[in-house]
């Protein structure tokens, strides 16, 4: 039991205003892991308070400098990369070897990325006979989920303090303890006062009190579409800016001439990664009419490959999901697939054999799933594969398109070129061509529902960024000045 009972808030561990707390769970033993402060309205006032304080300091600070603070906080995140792996493979259940390279890499990754991309980035550029100057937006209001938690802060908070603005972070309630280490390590890389703030508690109380506030500038926001959906009314009231990183129903579709036998166990992989808990899981796979048999075959014997077990045991593929509130939903959406006439490939609601403890679910395989039933157009979140089939591509990209998400997805076909072409015609932020795969530097976000703005990479810095265009008269001296740095 790690217990944390304070909030960082100036550049100080402080005691929140009320006495409430919020048990961690671990997923795998169903026991405390820790408790967190259950914060307030006042405790989310004190850290806007102070990231306002310390605003014009940090954005006025030279972007070299915000750079030689974020290397610090890469190298303090690498150094406690085993500790954040175990934390995080308790408090999500991702084996912990996973954990290690995807839920610590990534962050580890993006602090030294926009260390680098801070000392590089032009700030300013001459068009016409006017200056455009890129500024800091604000005081950021980062609120984060549990899936992949430390990535997701990472990705806002490093991008956010490069842009020189200043920040609070308001992390899952789920796993926050990943968050609650990334602010020791802030705070022993010498960060100034107010510059980062931490502020631990639900949605509704220390969230909506955030986005509320006259004082916050922007809200960057990763979750739910429906907590997306109450923090673009909230944020309204005042105009801020909001950034938003939804949910996902994403298709891998699977053409004619594809390898079959690698885009399957391909679309199975980019299904099932840590138990199908990834905004931008490939949780559709359409296929060709005429290669079904192949195909579900195929995929039944990839999935049963994925054993479930103890995330610290060293030989499970999959871990439990992060809650039994997550548990019990992930096996509602298996038995609705059975109602509404979904063939069982593999798993089912039951829980695993042998696993009396913890969140478990089996890894389940859908076949012959009509395009618009619950299980093919709603977000499941768990390790949960629907395989549809199409007659042609025209349809094949109907169905890929007739959601009301559109995060990511994949095409598989006997040439990048076709698959490209096919990829193209996809309403969605990002698609893996043949298997390509993630990549930290390129933008990450979605279309229609999935969310507004773009995470990752430059881009991902730029959502932090004000322009100003300073105009001259034709031919002034100040045009052809140098920035300030
Ligand atoms: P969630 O929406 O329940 O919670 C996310 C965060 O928002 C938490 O910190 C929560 O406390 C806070 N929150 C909830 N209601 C709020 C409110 N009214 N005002 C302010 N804050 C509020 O989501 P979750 O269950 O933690 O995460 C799972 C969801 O996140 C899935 O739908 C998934 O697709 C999505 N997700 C999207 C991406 C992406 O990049 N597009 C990445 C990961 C997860």
């Amino acid at each position: 039991m790690q217990n944390r009972n304070q909030l960082y808030i100036n550049g100080q561990w402080v005691t929140p205003s009320g006495r409430n707390t919020i048990d961690v769970i671990n997923a795998s033993t169903e026991e405390v892991m820790a408790t967190i402060p259950d914060g307030d309205e006042n405790d989310a006032h004190a850290a806007v308070a102070a990231a306002r304080a310390a605003f014009d300091g940090w954005s006025a600070t030279p972007p070299a400098a915000r750079a030689d603070y974020l290397r610090k906080i890469h190298e303090g995140l690498k150094a406690r990369s085993q500790e954040l792996a175990e934390v995080i493979a308790g408090e999500v259940g991702m084996p912990v070897k996973l954990s290690a390279a995807i839920q610590v890499g990534s962050p580890v990754a993006n602090f030294g990325y926009y260390a680098k991309l801070a000392g590089e980035f032009e700030w300013e550029e001459v068009t016409g006979h006017s200056r455009v100057v890129r500024e800091a937006v604000g005081v950021a209001v980062c609120i984060t989920p549990w899936n992949y938690p430390l990535h997701q802060i990472a990705a806002k908070v490093a991008a956010a303090m490069a842009a020189g603005c200043t920040v609070v972070l308001k992390p899952s309630e789920v796993a926050p303890l990943n968050a609650f280490i990334l602010a020791e390590v802030i705070d022993a890389a010498g960060v100034p006062p107010g510059v980062f703030n931490l502020v631990s508690g639900t949605g509704p109380v220390v969230g909506e009190a955030l986005v509320r506030h006259a004082d916050v500038d922007m809200v960057s926001f990763t979750g739910s579409t429906r907590a997306g959906k109450r923090i673009s009314e909230v944020a309204a009231a005042t105009v801020k800016r909001v950034a938003l990183e939804l949910g996902g129903k994403s298709a891998s579709v699977i053409l004619d001439d594809a390898d079959l036998g690698a885009a399957v166990k391909g679309t199975v992989n980019a299904c099932f990664l840590n138990s199908g808990q990834t905004c931008s899981a490939h949780t559709r796979m359409l296929v060709p009419e005429s290669r079904y048999e192949e195909a579900a075959a195929i995929a039944a014997e990839v999935a049963a490959k994925f054993t479930v077990g103890d995330p610290f045991g060293g030989t499970a593929k999959l871990g439990p999901l992060v809650s039994a509130a997550q548990r019990d939903r992930v096996r509602d959406y298996i038995r609705k697939g059975i109602e509404e006439g979904a063939e069982v490939l593999c798993g089912g609601p039951d829980a695993p054999a042998d696993l009396p403890k913890g969140y478990y679910v089996q890894p389940t395989v859908f076949g012959r799933v009509k395009p618009d039933s619950t299980i093919a157009q709603e977000e499941i979140f768990g390790p949960v594969l629907s395989i549809i089939t199409y007659k042609d591509e025209d349809e094949a990209v109907r169905i890929a398109n007739g959601t009301l998400y559109g995060l990511a997805g994949g095409v598989w076909a006997g040439s990048d070129e076709r698959a490209q072409q096919v990829a193209r015609r996809l309403r969605t932020g990002q698609v893996d061509i043949n298997g390509g795969a993630f990549n930290l530097f390129a933008p990450f976000g979605g279309y229609k529902q999935s969310g507004r703005g773009r995470e990752m990479g430059k881009y991902g810095m730029e959502e932090f960024l004000e322009y100003k265009s300073l105009q001259f008269k034709p031919g002034a001296q100040g045009l052809a000045g140098k920035a300030p740095y």
